[in-house]
């Protein structure tokens, strides 16, 4: 074989002229071809496909305000700029967006452009494919929603559904650092379930794990702010973060707690008191640069076990 020419098969087709390869090639792709004249804004070609994907007649797609037209509200004004300032640049590019269907719906749509520019580097022509990447972008929905659900879980407690440690830990954290900035005070209420091994092993397992939601239902019910924090510390422990909140007003909380779960009168035949209560500990601070949040966690706890010690079913602030 001595003519180089018979080994490239894309100049064997130029040379027979076969536009009719070229043309069925296009026509074939699930990606939908289109010519628009830069000048006149209007389409030269579109492909056949375009009918099958939108609804649209092929026929309607006289320029490139048909095409905006079509473009979901949400998306028309970013989209036809940015292709518009690309063009304009003789820059490729891509832009995905949602497309109009004649029945009123929407597909995703990638398209990807090529700009032809004259000698004088002059836009004339771009020509482009369109794609159609609905399903990619569903999927891409649910992964995020996915992990939206995930990243929710992951600070949730199972049994109770609210807060866990985790997010307790970083609450503290978070409003720590918050109260050091702003100077304001920063109540932490932690609560334990009096006599609770007791509950469990007269009542069973099960029954103890209904309490701890009858205990968590009752707390949630109270008017709190919004950032306010009700977290399940681990086990029979609760944790109640309360931001700018002065001494007075989170004993006030505090007894609050106590006297809901008491007046719940949950039966409780292995505790002095006769029916489920709880203890509180209460600690308030101006956070300072000596301090931390675990120090304040563990000055809640210490007041918490003295209110163990001081008979149970009370407050230690
Ligand atoms: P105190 O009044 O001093 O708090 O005594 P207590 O018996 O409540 O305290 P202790 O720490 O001895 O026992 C806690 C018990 O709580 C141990 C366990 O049986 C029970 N408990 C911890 N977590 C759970 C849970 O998720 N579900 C159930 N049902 N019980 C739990
Ligand atoms: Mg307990
Ligand atoms: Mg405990």
């Amino acid at each position: 074989m001595t003519d180089a020419q018979t080994f490239n098969g894309i100049d064997r087709l130029e040379r027979s002229d076969d536009w009719g390869v070229y043309k069925t090639l296009l026509e074939s792709t699930k990606a939908i071809p289109w010519k628009i004249d830069w000048q006149t804004k209007q389409f030269d070609y579109i492909g056949p496909q375009i009918e099958r994907l939108l609804g649209w007649p092929r026929d309607s797609w006289l320029g490139a305000m048909d095409w905006i037209e079509r473009i979901h509200e949400e998306d028309r004004e970013r989209t036809a700029n940015f292709c518009i300032r690309q063009s304009e640049q003789g820059v490729d590019h891509e832009a995905d967006y949602r497309a109009l269907k004649a029945d009123g719906s929407y597909v995703w749509i990638r398209d990807v452009v090529h700009v032809i520019r004259d000698g004088n580097g002059v836009t004339t022509d771009l020509i482009g494919f369109m794609f159609d990447i609905t399903e990619r972008k569903e999927m891409e929905d649910k992964v995020l929603q996915l992990n939206r659900k995930l990243e929710a879980l992951a600070k949730q407690d199972e049994l109770t559904g609210i807060a866990n440690r985790r997010l307790f830990e970083q609450t503290m954290v978070a409003e720590w650092a918050r109260a050091r900035r702003s100077g304001q005070q920063l109540s932490l209420l932690m609560f334990d379930v009096d006599y609770f091994k007791n509950y469990n092993d007269h009542y069973g397992h099960v029954r103890g794990d209904d309490c701890l939601q009858r205990i968590t239902e009752a707390i949630s019910a109270m008017p709190v702010r919004s950032s306010d924090l009700f977290a399940r510390y681990g086990g029979e422990e609760f944790a109640l973060v309360l931001p700018e909140t002065p001494a007075d007003a989170a004993l006030q909380i505090a007894e609050k707690c106590r006297q809901l779960i008491a007046d719940l009168q949950l039966p409780h035949a292995m505790s002095p008191n006769g029916s489920v209560t709880i203890s509180v500990g209460l600690c308030t601070m101006v956070p300072d640069v000596t301090g931390d949040h675990v120090a304040m966690i563990e000055r809640a706890d210490e007041k918490l076990y003295r209110a163990k010690r001081n008979g149970r079913n009370c407050v230690c602030a």
